[in-house]
């Protein structure tokens, strides 16, 4: 009994604890070199025999294993960039491994700044907000379900997984709607599932009685694709209709009305421990 009360107070007091997820990043360009520079501050550039300090408009060339950090180890903001080809902010620590003739660059990234990120990238900025929540709530469903989905990261940044780019600022509506629905999930059966779901489904979605994917998929009614783009189906008419739940939104439904919609039979819950609401450096 003394045990057991002990245990119970070390849980109290633990804070909360932030998961992470292995995003392996601009893996299509198969990189044999990257660039790395500060966003806002310093960072720690870690190779195998040496530590570098990198300040304001230092840049590190990249060839081979490398760790990229804040000074004293932790997450930070930093830039990284394929010369020529894409430049992108990520929120995390980087991690570069050398592959088969490519550098295999992976950023371990906080659960909600990956759902945040998402967010951004699959949803145009004038998205309404409740679609956006709804958003937030199948990419943590699928970054606690689904992975890991590759060799030596979990997941990608590309429509393989789901499109990630950088994080957005904390003014923008993805950043809210992800900060608002902190820790929430799509479950079925009481149980978080890698939510599927695509841009547009021409007017009704497909169902998939697929014992792996942890849900039975149902057929349902798209009214917005029904009337403005019957048949154009972009994706694999499975789970929620991006564009029918911006239209949903745009009519004042929530989003648990939305999900509700899109996935019958599942609730929305929380996921324990629940994380530490999502923070941006420039709050
Ligand atoms: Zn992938
Ligand atoms: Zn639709």
């Amino acid at each position: 009994m003394y045990k057991r009360v002990l245990a119970l107070v070390a849980l109290c007091v633990l804070p909360a604890s932030a998961e992470v997820v292995q995003i392996g990043v601009f893996s299509l360009f198969r990189p044999t070199e990257l660039r790395v520079s500060p966003v806002s501050s310093a960072l720690l550039v870690t190779t195998g025999d040496a530590r570098i300090i990198l300040e304001g408009r230092q840049t590190f060339t990249i060839s081979g294993p490398v760790r990229v950090s804040a000074p004293d180890g932790s997450d930070t903001d930093f830039r990284l960039s394929i010369p020529g080809k894409i430049e992108r902010e990520f929120h995390g620590i980087l991690t570069v491994q050398a592959g088969d003739h490519k550098l295999i660059a992976v950023v371990a990234m906080d659960r909600e700044v990956a759902v945040a990120s998402v967010v951004a990238a699959e949803m145009p900025p004038s998205t309404p907000m409740e679609a956006l929540k709804a958003q937030a709530v199948v990419a943590r469903a699928y970054f606690a379900a689904a992975g890991p989905r590759h060799d030596g990261f979990d997941f990608c940044d590309t429509t393989h997984c789901q499109f990630l780019r950088a994080w957005p600022e904390p003014s923008q509506d993805a950043f809210r709607a992800t900060r608002e629905t902190s820790g929430l999930v799509l479950a079925y059966l009481g149980k978080p599932f890698a939510a599927l779901y695509s841009a547009s489904c021409g007017g009704q979605t497909r169902s998939l009685d697929d014992a792996r994917s942890g849900y039975p998929y149902y057929s349902v009614p798209c009214d917005f694709c029904r009337r403005h783009s019957p048949g154009v189906v972009e994706g694999h008419r499975l789970g929620l209709c991006q564009k029918g739940a911006a239209s949903m939104a745009a009519t004042g439904v929530g989003f648990r009305e939305i999900l509700d919609h899109y996935y019958p039979g599942t609730s929305v819950i929380f996921l324990l421990p629940r994380p530490p609401p999502l923070r941006h450096s420039n709050d």
